[in-house]
């Protein structure tokens, strides 16, 4: 075993970045584990750089006024971190122990050594749970609009997007430039989207509302995919069969936190306890959470960076106070 690092590192979002550039600049000397190159994490969004990476233009980061494309965004937070002599590891951790120092695994099963440990693993995109939704994964089912949607088989096609919050309007909007028409399926009558962007998706002559509905199940067959999806109307019951080649789930997301097991406070939802909330201390001394990994609440890539600064703070306060 090598010896400890001051300061490791999980994920590579904004929150990650931020703090590592801060404890490099403070000389804590850190690495980050910025997430495996692997299918599991394309799947669920979670590949290296994080969700800001699948999206397009980014409006509201404070800097830009032109906006900024998430994935420049992204790539640049990471080469600020690298010109700071972070260093970057291209795994996942998939097991961390708890006691001095720490100890975490990552997914080519190398082990290290850590004082203390920044978690800032983000979350990932939920899906309906339907057994037909997962059968056809990667054949017409996707939960990120820009890694798929300019796939051949969804071109000049009626596609579908779920969900009603900024995302599936950030989805919804992005399709409209394939798609011949985008139904978007919420099971309220109305969207939870930001105004601006509610009213930007609906306004658009391609996106057809269906309101007070729900998926009920994926249609399709081996050959081509799925074909289309069965929708009930919620407040009559009624079903109906809408042929589309593609769905693109856009209900929310999970925090990336199963590797932790129960070994740091969660709440309910699985987001990371923060011990208070303007800091970044959890339940375990020495265990930093930042960004959407700890915030059930705000999510945007600007508190990301924020919390990321402020854990990157705590943790170089505590290795300093504790002597570790
Ligand atoms: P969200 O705001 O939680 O919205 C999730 C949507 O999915 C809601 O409309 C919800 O319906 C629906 N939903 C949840 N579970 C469902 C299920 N099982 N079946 C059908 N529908 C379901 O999530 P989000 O849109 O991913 O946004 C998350 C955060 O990121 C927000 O803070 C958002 O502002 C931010 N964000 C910002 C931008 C941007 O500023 N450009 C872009 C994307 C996301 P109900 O409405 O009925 O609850």
């Amino acid at each position: 075993m090598n010896t400890p690092e001051k300061l490791v590192i999980i994920g590579s979002g904004p929150a990650a970045w931020t703090c590592a550039i801060y404890a490099a600049r403070a000389n804590l000397q850190p690495v980050v584990y910025e997430g495996a190159l692997s299918e599991d994490n394309r799947l669920l969004g979670t590949l290296p750089l994080g969700q800001l990476n699948l999206t397009t233009e980014v409006e509201n980061y404070p800097g830009f006024p032109q906006g900024v494309l998430g994935p420049d965004l992204m790539a640049n937070m990471r080469l600020q971190a690298e010109r700071f002599g972070v260093r970057i590891i291209t795994e996942d951790i998939v097991r961390i122990e708890i006691r001095r120092p720490f100890e975490v695994e990552d997914s080519a099963g190398q082990r290290q050594q850590a004082r203390a440990v920044v978690v800032a693993t983000g979350a990932s995109a939920n899906y309906l749970g339907l057994p037909s939704e997962a059968a056809f994964k990667n054949r017409g089912v996707s939960a990120c609009a820009v890694c798929d949607g300019a796939l051949p088989r969804f071109r000049s096609q009626p596609l579908i997007v779920v969900g009603g919050g900024d995302s599936a309007a950030e989805e919804g909007h992005y399709l409209t430039k394939f798609a011949s028409t985008v139904y978007l399926v919420h099971r309220r009558d109305k969207l939870r989207a930001s105004r601006i962007m509610a009213e930007r998706i609906l306004a658009d002559p391609k996106v057809k509302p269906i309101w007070n509905s729900a998926v009920e199940e994926v249609v399709g067959d081996e050959e081509r995919g799925m074909t289309g999806a069965r929708i009930r109307n919620l407040l009559t019951g009624d079903t109906r069969t809408v042929e589309a080649p593609g769905m693109f789930v856009a209900i929310g997301h999970t925090p990336n936190t199963k590797f932790l097991g129960s070994q740091v406070e969660l709440d309910a939802k699985g987001f990371i306890r923060l011990k208070d909330p303007f800091r970044t201390l959890t339940s375990v001394e020495g265990i930093f959470a930042a960004g959407d990994v700890a915030d059930p609440l705000y999510k945007q890539a600007i508190t990301a960076a924020g919390m990321g600064c402020k854990a990157a703070l705590d943790a170089e306060r505590w290795l300093a106070e504790a002597g570790v």
